[in-house]
């Protein structure tokens, strides 16, 4: 490299990760610049933001803009790809999908982001601070990561209780940066209440059940306030109250050491002893453009960091494991209250987490998360209910109160059975993928879902059915590059390097090496933070040595 590198550090990605690992490198006050697509919407709000979702279904005659959008046919298809989550207003964050992220197969369908804030742009917001072993097992050394956790939990501020049944499985985050929690709906009040009538024996059984714990606000932060309880937060972001990225780069755009690069899609990189050359396409114009850097941070998301490691390498060979969590949906009955009303006031999300002790190549769990269904509408689940349309919507009328959605992930580890591949082609390189489960792995799958569904039974919370979607749809990747102490290629080491790629690091979940059940976004904020810290701290002692 000739001309002195233009940044410090160049990171690829707005997601979780990206914009966490962003925060924590630009407070060094060092040359910073985040690269991304960064598609976003800047409409204002559709919905008048102080009406409960009732009122608004019962006064506002142009409610069919933001429930179905302007072509409710994609937005149903898309659906099937993301779950019900995301609606008309956030598909914006997949513009392009296909031809930014081009990819192959028929046993995997990832949602890969092209938005400003990537997934983040509709995730759940559940949050978990991962116990000990569980950091091992990833790859990352507990010790240090009850700081970067709390950075990572002081931004996207989170509430919550801490004195349920899942409060000692949350012990690596600073108690006291968790905001008191949000009030529970009456459906998850009755579920918890017939739990708690029996915790000592489920919890002596390994069967936890509390509060989510979420990336929202019950007291107001900085310029967003405390979540408004008006039951659309899958529909917009009313006063900010749910964590999204993109609060995070606007605020580092107030930096005068923060460059972000938007509307470029990364290409590959080229690494050398004195810095890296990032490859990019300008989205607007066409043209190529290469931007260089000491460091390189990769926070593509973990499908598009194996990508662009491959693709840096014109690797058209090797094969990268891939872990998502399996996913199913269960629909319940909660029979504590059918035919009772139900409060209006309420926030949307996940109410309710259940951990149940498993054992999967050592000691995990699977999770479930548990949702009062009302403002997703009743209509986007029709297709799942095994009864004719209409007879499906009068069902699903009746139970209104009582319809419960159970979100169960289960745990993920690597398999020579689960892989990407770049492959050229005339049109550009595309990324195949295959994922199969064994008979064993099923087996477990089957085992342990079983055990979920006696517990829901035991809880009053009768299953209906359960939507096994096609793998990807948990929405959580990692996995590709994963740790390893052994300098092997496409491998990152314990504090980031990606081995055989000089000054290149691996921010995101590329580099995990298990997947728990537990959601991993917040672990992922708290990781790029901890990698991009690592980064700093090598260009520091770099600077020493020549100084
Ligand atoms: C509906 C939904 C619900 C979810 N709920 C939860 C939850 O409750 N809890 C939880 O823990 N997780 C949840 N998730 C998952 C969570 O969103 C992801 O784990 C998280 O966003 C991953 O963060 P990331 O920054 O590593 O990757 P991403 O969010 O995928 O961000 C990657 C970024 O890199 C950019 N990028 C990729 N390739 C390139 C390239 N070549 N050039 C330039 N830019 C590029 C993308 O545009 C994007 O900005 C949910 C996700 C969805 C969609």
């Amino acid at each position: 490299m000739s001309a002195p590198p233009q940044f410090d550090l160049l990171i690829v990605g707005s997601g979780p990760s990206g914009s966490h690992a962003a925060m924590e490198a630009s407070a060094s006050g060092r040359k910073v610049a985040l690269l991304e697509i960064g598609y976003s919407d800047d409409q204002p709000p559709k919905f008048d933001q102080s009406k409960t979702f009732s009122e608004i279904r019962r006064t506002d005659p142009d409610q069919q803009a933001y429930f179905l959008g302007e072509n409710p046919v994609t937005v149903l298809r898309n659906q099937g790809r993301a779950g019900p989550h995301l609606t008309p207003d956030r598909q914006y964050m997949i513009r392009n999908m296909d031809q930014l992220f081009p990819l192959e197969s028929d046993s995997f369908l990832p949602l890969q982001s092209s938005g400003l804030g990537g997934l983040g742009v509709s995730w759940g917001a559940n949050c978990f601070a991962l116990e000990d072993y569980e950091l091992e097992r990833i790859g990352i050394s507990a010790a240090g990561m009850p700081g970067f956790y709390a950075s990572a939990a002081g931004e996207a501020g989170i509430s919550g209780r801490t004195d349920d049944a899942l409060t000692p499985l949350i012990a690596n985050l600073d108690h006291g940066l968790i905001q008191p929690p949000l009030p529970l709906d009456s459906n998850a009040e009755t579920i918890l209440r017939r739990y708690q009538a029996r915790e000592d024996r489920y919890k002596s059984s390994g069967l936890y059940l509390g509060q989510s714990l979420l990336a929202v606000l019950s007291q107001n932060l900085g310029d967003r306030q405390a979540n408004p309880q008006t039951d659309m937060d899958f529909w917009g972001d009313p006063g900010k109250s749910v964590y999204r990225p993109r609060y995070t780069i606007e605020k580092l755009k107030a930096s005068p050491n923060f460059t972000h690069l938007i509307g470029r899609l990364a290409l590959r990189f080229r690494s050398g002893p004195d810095g890296v050359t990032l490859e990019c396409r300008n989205l607007e114009t066409g043209a190529p453009e290469a931007f260089s850097a000491r460091k390189l941070l990769l926070a593509a998301g973990a499908i598009n960091s194996g990508r662009l490691a491959l693709a840096s390498s014109r690797d058209y060979q090797s094969r990268l494991p891939i872990l998502c969590n399996p996913n199913h949906w269960v629909a319940a009955v909660n029979l504590a209250m059918l035919g009772k009303p139900a409060r209006d006031r309420r926030h949307s999300l996940s109410q309710l987490t259940v951990l149940m002790r498993a054992e999967c190549d050592g000691p995990d769990y699977v999770l479930a998360q548990i949702y009062s269904y009302r403002s997703l509408l009743l209509f986007r689940l029709l297709k799942d209910i095994p009864l004719p349309p209409k007879q499906g919507l009068l069902f699903l009328r009746l139970l209104a109160t009582a319809f419960t959605c159970v979100n169960i992930h289960f745990p993920d580890r690597p398999s020579t059975d689960r892989w990407i591949q770049l492959e050229a082609r005339d049109s550009g390189d595309v990324l195949r993928a295959s994922t199969s489960y064994s008979a064993a792995e099923k087996a477990w799958i089957q085992r342990h879902e079983g055990r979920l569904l006696r517990f829901l039974v035991g809880l009053r919370c009768i299953p209906m059915g359960v939507n096994k979607p096609l793998h990807g749809a948990s929405i959580h990747y990692a996995g590709t590059l994963p740790y390893s102490p052994e300098d092997r290629p496409y491998t990152t080491a314990p504090d980031g390097r990606l081995h055989h790629a000089a000054n290149v690091y691996v921010a995101d979940g590329a580099s995990w090496r298990f997947m728990p059940a537990k959601g991993l976004t917040l672990t992922l904020m708290a990781n790029a933070r901890r990698v991009a810290a690592q980064a700093l701290q090598h260009l520091a002692a770099e600077d020493a040595a020549a100084s």
